[in-house]
């Protein structure tokens, strides 16, 4: 079986279990990959800390409502939270860390601060 090197291409001459013809190329690859998954990181979490900010700079009281459209205005992106919390009372909170909001009816929403 010949094998080719995952970063260059060239032809693996040795043991069969390799997969880059050098340390070279190994760390080539993996640094590149590294470089990818902290970028992904270094994005989401940009995006979580902007949502708490946001959050926090709306609900300076601990609870408060504010509307979809003022949360959109400021950049909110509603893909991006740190956990979800289900009340028994059937109600769905998501939430940035302590801050947290849930969906009421039309247009609004109530944010809460968890108390820690
Ligand atoms: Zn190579």
């Amino acid at each position: 079986m010949n094998k080719t090197c995952l970063e260059c291409g060239e032809k693996i001459v040795g043991r069969e279990d390799k997969k880059f013809c050098s340390d070279g190329c190994r760390n080539a690859f993996n640094n590149k990959i590294n470089k990818d998954s902290t970028n992904f990181m270094r994005n989401v979490n940009n995006k979580l800390r902007k949502n708490y900010r946001i959050l926090s700079e709306i609900n300076t009281e601990g609870k408060s409502k504010t509307t979809r459209a003022k949360l959109l205005s400021k950049g909110f992106d509603f893909d991006f939270f740190t956990n979800i919390l289900n009340t028994k009372t059937g109600n769905t909170y998501y939430f940035l860390y302590d801050q947290g909001y849930m969906h009421l009816d039309n247009d609004f929403y109530m944010l809460v601060k968890k108390d820690i």
